[in-house]
């Protein structure tokens, strides 16, 4: 990256119009040129899906934004494969997500899955969501945001890792720091709500409160609830080591 400023492609999964987005996008045009890709509307909770059986297309709705009729995943892999085909970028951010992305809820979100989708693609990448509670505080989310795209483009990034970020709903002032985590675990507090429609016919809305499962010092959410801003670091390999002799060791015949 020799006398050039650094290139960000940005992503989310809240859609164009997003507040989050352009916190995020204005914070990281101070320290490089931003190209926004993002879907034409909201896709949270879209997890890692791309787009294979429709076409996709590509709206230039202001100079360096782009929309995408598609999924976070679509619109990271069409920022890099298309619109930056000639300039990769140095570096993919997603966010900034009204929402906190902890412990197994990584596995749903579409603000972790862009960033999936660039770390595929061989470049630096990491999510950022704010664990909102009241205030809604995106402007401290964008300074962090901006400073580990800083730590990243000064000290690379480990091969086929990506950066969860989650940063409490707090003044910048008021942040207790940074602390590296490990993925929290969630537990289910009336996760599923069933109802009866007005015709007699049984409902059921997905969702409840996250609840902390087996809470840990070194945790994701612990972090958060102390007021640190989390950084997990993620694999793109999910193999489990661990079980791997126990699983030989069952009775496989052929
Ligand atoms: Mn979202």
């Amino acid at each position: 990256m020799k006398n050039r400023q650094p290139r960000i492609l940005v992503a989310n999964d809240d859609g164009i119009q997003a507040f989050g987005l352009h916190v995020l996008a204005e914070h990281l045009a101070e320290i490089g040129e931003v190209t926004v890709v993002a879907p034409d509307r909201e896709q949270s909770a879209s997890s890692h899906s791309l787009t294979l059986r429709n076409p996709l297309r590509i709206d230039e709705i202001a100079p360096r934004r782009f929309a995408v009729d598609g999924t976070p995943t679509d619109c990271v892999n069409l920022g890099v494969n298309v619109v930056l085909r000639d300039t990769p970028p140095d570096l993919v951010i997603s966010g900034i997500n009204p929402g906190g992305n902890l412990g197994d809820d990584v596995t749903y979100s579409g603000t972790v899955a862009a960033a999936f989708e660039g770390t595929l693609l061989g470049i630096p990448s990491l999510a950022v969501s704010l664990v909102i509670d009241r205030e809604h505080h995106f402007e401290t989310a964008g300074r962090v945001a901006r400073q580990v795209a800083e730590r990243i483009l000064a000290h690379g990034m480990p091969p086929d890792t990506l950066f969860n970020v989650n940063v409490p709903d707090l003044p910048s002032g008021e942040l207790a720091g940074f602390r590296v985590t490990v993925q929290g675990k969630r537990g289910y507090s009336d996760a599923v709500v069933e109802n009866t429609d007005p015709r007699g016919r049984k409902y059921y809305w997905i969702g409840g409160d996250i609840v902390d499962g087996e809470p840990r010092p070194d945790s994701d959410m612990q972090a958060v609830r102390e007021g640190f801003v989390s950084l997990t670091p993620l694999h793109l390999d999910l193999t489990n080591y661990r079980v791997m002799d126990e699983v030989k060791g069952w009775p496989w015949t052929p």
